[in-house]
């Protein structure tokens, strides 16, 4: 019989063979980052697959984040030559465990305390998912009536501890003796208060949907045993970041075949402060006896400097498993270093790169911008970018955070939505009975929150027996009226299977909700009302309401279609598993990156996670890596000075090259340097500075820099002062019509106009403004 082709084994080496071949019982893939881990698990599936091993429902497979599942997938269709159908359970944790949920939510089962008498309380498979916002103000509501002084014990706080309660897979009844003190001790009664509260709520947070799941199979024989039959091979990727409660997870699931594969890097291991637990590695070889321990060595990704790099600052953490890592690729461009004055010409600097790079630059090919992605720190670092973006029109995606979703009208929709699809979620019905304005303030409001306590009901049915009791009445009374039979109408609609984007627009438009964003005059609104529609074109790609509720719910990234080409703006925490020829990494400041908290530690825990991200961050770059930091930065409004990050030091020179910051040697950062850097990128831009290289030694001797440290080693900077060093008082008077200007936003423009101290500027990629003369430098013609 002729051999089936398998075109998913061609070119992998044999330890990657191995890991492929080897389906029966457990194995480990332990390798550093690029060696083909991921490619390896997804050519597993294939095999699995294509030898009849399993049908795609029978495969089990646990990504770290959506968009990963989502890569699987499409590199699972090109290996195996076909688009695969099925594969319902490629997910992350939490995608999975949704599922799993809603087939058994009715088995979570509670006696809880209600309207003075115990009651049996079932979770419903319509549960809705809580986000942070929603699950904080539950909390405040529990401290509150605790009667404890949120000041000094604060919702977040109270979040915080459940959280890694949660992580560790303990329920209320199982938190150790040396955790009770938590929270000036009364953690665990409102930690099981709050459990009661979301089962009356019929909602989960994120944390339950994993716990709720291990609950079910260790409770119910038959279920665990259904499921270990049905999962016949289980794979896992990333595996150094699962935490407890997760390795429980698999471990049941596991436990009757042990045909599970993880693939995993220890030095990858970035969600120490989520609970993830390194040491889930270790325990696998005990826990799984006999597991085959597959080691890689190869790294297909980067280039021997971006590797070299990456591993002179990892070889500073101690404990490490260690491992050799080599390629075969080209030597190619060194890790490259530069220093700015501020976070804004740091983006400023990127923005203008990432055009270079786009045109080739230095006799480099030129790369598309989704071949680019910038890694921050934090997610405040965004911003600067976001606005540079904007304003010379460069096409860019946030990855990694529900950015869209977090804004207020976003929220307010969503909430209409899902009190349409569970009539009991309270939190949705709190946040919209008043917005609009209905006239029904903190007494009406109480009013309906006494009587659905009284009746054991919830919020929309008490709302609805304030009206029809009259309790409530008036203005406020009929608004009210309106707003539930809306609600009945619109869900009877969509039990009847009414079109939901029709609805959902029906929905903001009777609600009332559209037209009072359309009422307000403030310079936000027609942006909210452009967001509302947006969500409705969002809408498109899902069945119904529900579905699209759980994708929100569950989105960890900002999906955009593949239109033009985008450049990628993620946190390094998001970048995980990823890869992009061309990296950006700015912020490496002390206190950003490490970050404050991590230094502050005393131990080196902390500061060894971070110098892990560190590492994940830059074997993200397959050919050009750019490391950058800013003496100065705005965070929050406050300007703050730092150091270059400890991380800089430890980049092994000879995989490093340092750029000349523009400025640096124009005579400080006043007025005279702002100039100077503009003459400098006028003259050939980028390149020219590229071509005044010199030793990172050379820098930090220089006076430049000298004069840049003084300044930044200044405590905190106003903005109005820091703005002040960019202006040339004397240049101002001398703009006339015609004059080639630069303002710090909005980049190059020339003058159409002079009124008064405010000058027309026709910028070349932002439009014409009006600007204060006192906010623009001269700019070489
Ligand atoms: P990370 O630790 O960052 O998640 P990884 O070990 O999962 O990395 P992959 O993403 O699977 O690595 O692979 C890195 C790159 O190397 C990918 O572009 C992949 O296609 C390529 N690659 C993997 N194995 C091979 C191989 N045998 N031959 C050629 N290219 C390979
Ligand atoms: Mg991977």
């Amino acid at each position: 019989m002729a051999a089936r082709p398998m075109p998913y084994l061609e070119g992998l080496n044999p330890a990657q063979m191995q890991a492929v071949q080897t389906l029966d019982g457990p194995v480990l893939m332990l390798a550093g980052a690029g060696t083909g881990k991921t490619r390896a698990l997804t050519a597993r599936i294939a095999h699995l697959l294509a030898q009849g091993k399993a049908r795609p429902n029978e495969i089990l497979a646990v990504t770290f984040t959506n968009k990963a599942a989502r890569e699987m997938r499409e590199r699972l269709g090109r290996m195996m030559g076909e688009a695969v159908e099925g594969m319902p359970w490629l997910g992350t944790f939490h995608a999975i465990c949704v599922k799993l949920l809603r087939r058994h939510a009715e088995l979570i089962a509670r006696q809880v305390p209600q309207g003075g008498e115990l009651r049996e309380i079932h979770l419903k498979s319509n549960f809705t998912i809580l986000d942070t916002d929603d699950q904080l103000r539950l909390l405040k509501q529990l401290i509150q009536a605790a009667g404890i002084d949120e000041k000094r014990w604060p919702p977040r706080q109270l979040a915080g501890i459940i959280d890694h309660w949660k992580n560790r897979a303990w329920t209320p009844d199982k938190i150790p003796a040396h955790e009770a003190q938590a929270f000036d001790g009364k953690g665990v009664a409102l930690y099981r208060e709050y459990q009661d509260r979301l089962l009356v709520l019929n909602a989960c947070d994120f944390g339950d949907l994993l716990l709720h799941v291990i609950d079910i199979l260790q409770a119910n024989d038959d279920v665990l045993a259904q499921y270990r039959r049905w999962f016949r091979y289980i794979l896992v990727d990333e595996y150094q970041d699962t935490n407890v409660a997760q390795y429980l997870w698999l471990r049941l699931l596991a436990g009757g075949h042990k045909n599970i594969c993880c693939v995993g890097d220890d030095d990858q291991s970035i969600y120490g402060w989520r609970g993830a637990e390194v040491g889930n590695i270790l325990r696998f070889e005990t826990d799984f006896e006999g597991a085959e321990v597959i080691r890689l060595e190869q790294n297909y990704r980067s280039t021997p400097h971006i590797l070299g790099a990456a591993s002179g600052v990892i070889a500073g953490n101690k404990g490490r498993l260690g491992k050799t890592l080599w390629t075969e690729a080209e030597e190619g461009e060194k890790v490259r270093l530069i220093g700015h004055w501020d976070g804004d010409e740091e983006a400023r600097w990127i923005g203008e790169e990432a055009e270079a790079m786009q045109r080739g630059t230095r006799g480099l090919d030129p790369y598309s911008l989704d071949d680019m992605a910038i890694l921050v720190r934090a997610a405040h670092q965004m911003r600067a970018f976001e606005d540079r973006f904007l304003t010379i029109g460069l096409p860019y995606r946030v990855i990694g955070g529900p950015r869209f979703y977090e804004r207020l009208e976003i929220r307010d929709a969503m909430a209409y939505f899902r009190l349409v699809v569970s009539p009991e979620d309270d939190l949705a019905f709190e946040r919209i009975v008043n917005t609009p304005k209905r006239g029904l303030g903190d007494k009406a409001q109480q009013t309906i929150q006494v009587m659905a306590r009284a009746n054991g009901v919830s919020l929309l049915e008490g709302a609805r027996l304030c009206v029809r009791s009259k309790t409530i009445g008036g203005k406020g009374g009929k608004a009210l009226g309106e707003l539930v039979d809306g609600l009945d109408r619109w869900r009877a609609e969509m039990l009847d299977g009414r079109d939901h984007i029709r609805l959902a627009e029906e929905i903001l438009d009777e609600s009332g909700y559209t037209a009072f964003w359309q009422n307000e005059k403030t310079p936000e609104a027609p942006g909210r009302l452009e967001n509302l529609k947006e969500l409705v074109k969002a809408l498109e790609g899902f069945e119904n309401l529900q579905g699209f509720l759980e994708h929100v719910a569950l989105i960890m990234d900002n999906e955009t279609q593949a239109e033009e080409p985008k450049i990628t703006l993620m946190t390094l925490h998001a970048a995980k598993g990823l890869e992009f020829p061309v990296v950006f990494l700015p912020g490496w400041e002390d206190g950003l990156f490490p970050s404050q908290r991590s230094m502050d530690e005393s131990g080196v825990k902390g500061l060894e996670e971070e110098r892990r991200l560190a590492y994940v961050g830059i074997t993200r770059a397959e050919e050009l890596c750019t490391i950058s930091f800013a003496a100065n930065r705005r965070v929050y409004g406050q300007w703050q000075s730092a150091l270059p990050s400890r991380f800089i030091d430890e980049l092994p020179e000879a995989h490093v090259e340092v750029l000349t910051p523009p400025g640096l040697y124009g005579g400080g950062f006043g007025a005279t340097g702002m100039a100077a850097a503009q003459q400098s990128a006028m003259s050939g831009g980028v390149e020219s500075n590229l071509q005044d290289k010199a030793s990172k030694a050379d820098v930090y001797n220089s006076p430049g820099w000298r004069r840049l440290q003084a300044n930044a080693s200044r405590p905190i900077r106003q903005p109005t002062e820091a703005k002040n060093l960019t202006i040339d008082a004397s240049a101002v008077s001398a703009f006339g019509e015609g004059d080639r200007v630069f303002h710090t936003k909005f980049g190059y423009g020339d003058v159409t106009g002079i009124e008064g101290d405010k000058l027309e500027v026709a910028f070349d990629k932002a439009g014409t403004k009006k600007i204060v003369g006192r906010f623009l430098v001269p700019a070489a013609q």
